[in-house]
C-alpha cells in the first residue's frame, strides 16, 4: 500500500492524476481521502493532522454527503439540558444537544430551557408542512402563460401533476401547486410532504419529472410548447431570504409559547417582564422594521445553527428558517412569549442525518427516522428546534432586559 500511496501522490504532483481520480486507483475511500490529504500537505507544506482525526465512514459518505474528502471538521458539542415539549409530536423531556463554537451559547439556551421547564416547558403547534421547489417553464406568449396557469391549478391539472409526481417517489406526497407568471415564464411552486426527508432532492426530482410530462401533456391539449428554463427558478425559495417563504411556508411551519409567573421571571433574571416586553418591541419589532429585516426576532439563527450541525441537517437553510418572529405580552402577570416559524426545514432521514455523529444525536432523541414513512420523526424534531429556539429568545431577550433596560429603568426611576 505504500508503495501504491507513493506512486499515486507521484501521479497527483505531476498532474497526471486529477485530485478527484484517486477512488479510481484506490477501492476504499477511506484509505484514499488519507492519500488526498497527504497530497494536500505537501503541496501546501502544513500539517493537518487534527483534520485526519475522524470516524467518518468515507466509503459511505461519498457523493452522498462529501467528494474529494481529506478529512473532516470537529464542532464541540454541548448539552443544554432536557426541554420539557407539549407538541403534536413531540410530547415529553427531550436533550437538547447543539454545536458551535460560540461561547455562552449552551449556557444561554440551558438557563432559557430550566427557566420554561419550571412552568411546564414549551407549547408547539404544527401550522403546514411541505416542502416546496419551483420549477420555471417558458412559453411563446402571456395568452399562453395563462391558459397553462390555469390549467396547472384546475383539478384536472392537479390530478395530473399529482400521478406524474408520485411515479418519481415513494413517500412524497404533492399536496399543492401555484402557478406565477413573469411574462411568458412560468413559475410552478410544487408543495409536497416527504416523509422522514427534509425532501429537497426528492422533491426537484419528482417536482422535475412532473414537468417534464406536463410538456407533452400541454403539446397535446393546450396545443402549444412549454420550455424547461430551471429546475429551481427561486419561488421556493431555497436558501435565500423571502417573503414567499413566510406567507406560503415551507418545510414546517410552526407556533410555539410559554406562560412563565412574573415571580420565576423575576427570581431567574432579575428582570420585570415589563422590560422583556418594552425590549422585544424596541429591538425585535421596530428595530428589525427598520433594518427591513425579514427576521423579526433576537438570535434564532444561533440556536438553529447549532441543532442543524448537530443533527445533519441542511445549514444553508438557516436563512429561511431565521426568518422568524418573536412576540412577547404580559397576561395575568405572566410573561408571554410566543414564536412563529414559518420555515424550518429539517429531516431525520437523507441528506446528513446518516453522518455518524449526526445520526448519534438523532437517535440520542429518538427521532432518527429510518422506517418512517409518516416523517412522525421529522416533525417532532422541527417542534424540538422549535422549543430551542423559544428558550433562546427567552434568554437573551431577558439578558439584554436586565443588562440595559432594567439599569435605565432604575437610572431614570421610574
Ligand atoms: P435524500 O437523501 O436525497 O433522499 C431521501 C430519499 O430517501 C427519498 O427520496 C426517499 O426515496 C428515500 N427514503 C427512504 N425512506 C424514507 C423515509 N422514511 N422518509 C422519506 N424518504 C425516505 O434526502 P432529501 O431530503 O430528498 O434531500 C436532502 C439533501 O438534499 C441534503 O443533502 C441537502 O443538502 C440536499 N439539497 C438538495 C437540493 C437540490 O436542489 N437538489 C437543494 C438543497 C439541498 P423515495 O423518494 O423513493 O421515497
Amino acid at each position: 500500500m505504500a508503495e501504491k500511496k507513493d506512486e499515486i501522490l507521484k501521479k497527483l504532483e505531476k498532474g497526471e492524476l486529477k485530485i478527484y481520480e484517486i477512488e479510481k486507483l484506490v477501492q476504499d475511500a477511506n484509505e484514499a481521502s488519507k492519500i488526498r490529504r497527504a497530497f494536500v500537505e505537501k503541496k501546501w507544506g502544513k500539517s493537518l493532522q487534527h483534520v485526519g482525526e475522524t470516524s467518518i465512514d468515507f466509503n459511505d459518505a461519498l457523493n452522498r454527503n462529501i467528494e474529494n474528502p481529506i478529512g473532516a471538521t470537529q464542532v464541540p458539542l454541548g448539552y443544554a439540558g432536557e426541554l420539557k415539549i407539549k407538541g403534536d409530536y413531540a410530547k415529553g423531556d427531550y436533550p437538547v444537544l447543539l454545536a458551535t463554537t460560540e461561547g455562552k451559547l449552551v449556557a444561554g439556551i440551558s438557563r432559557g430551557i430550566s427557566t420554561l421547564n419550571k412552568n411546564g416547558g414549551v407549547d408547539v403547534s404544527i401550522l403546514k408542512d411541505g416542502m416546496a421547489r419551483d420549477i420555471l417553464v417558458r412559453v411563446a406568449r402571456v395568452k399562453e402563460a395563462a391558459k397553462l396557469i390555469k390549467w396547472i391549478e384546475s383539478a384536472e391539472g392537479f390530478k395530473f401533476l399529482k400521478t406524474a409526481f408520485s411515479e418519481s417517489t415513494k413517500h412524497g406526497k404533492l399536496i399543492e401547486v401555484k402557478a406565477y407568471a413573469a411574462g411568458r415564464d412560468v413559475h410552478i411552486r410544487f408543495r409536497a410532504n416527504t416523509g422522514a426527508a427534509m425532501g429537497m432532492n426528492m422533491v426537484t426530482i419528482a417536482s422535475k419529472s412532473s414537468v417534464e410530462k406536463l410538456i407533452e401533456e400541454a403539446h397535446k391539449t393546450l396545443g402549444f410548447k412549454v420550455t424547461l428554463i430551471s429546475e429551481s427558478g427561486n419561488m421556493c425559495a431555497d436558501k435565500k431570504p423571502a417573503y414567499i417563504d413566510i406567507v406560503e411556508g415551507r418545510g414546517v411551519s410552526l407556533i410555539a409559547d410559554a406562560l412563565i409567573p412574573r415571580k420565576i421571571i423575576e427570581e431567574r433574571f432579575g428582570v420585570q417582564p415589563e422590560a422583556m416586553v418594552e425590549l422585544n418591541k424596541a429591538k425585535n419589532l421596530i428595530g428589525s422594521a427598520l433594518a427591513g429585516a425579514h427576521g423579526f426576532n433576537a438570535q434564532v439563527a444561533n440556536i438553529l445553527a447549532a441543532m442543524y450541525i448537530a443533527h445533519g441537517q441542511d445549514a444553508a437553510q438557516i436563512v429561511e428558517g431565521s426568518q422568524t418572529l418573536t412576540d412577547v405580552s404580559i397576561t395575568d402577570d405572566n410573561l408571554y412569549i410566543s414564536i412563529f416559524m414559518p420555515a424550518i426545514e429539517v429531516g431525520t432521514y437523507g441528506g446528513g442525518t446518516k453522518r455518524e455523529t449526526q445520526k448519534e444525536a438523532l437517535s440520542l432523541l429518538g427521532m432518527y427516522g429510518e422506517n418512517d414513512a409518516e416523517g412522525k420523526t421529522r416533525l417532532a424534531f422541527a417542534e424540538l428546534v422549535a422549543g430551542t429556539c423559544l428558550a433562546g429568545e427567552l434568554n437573551l431577550i431577558a439578558a439584554e432586559a436586565s443588562l440595559t433596560l432594567a439599569k435605565s429603568h432604575s437610572q431614570l426611576k421610574r
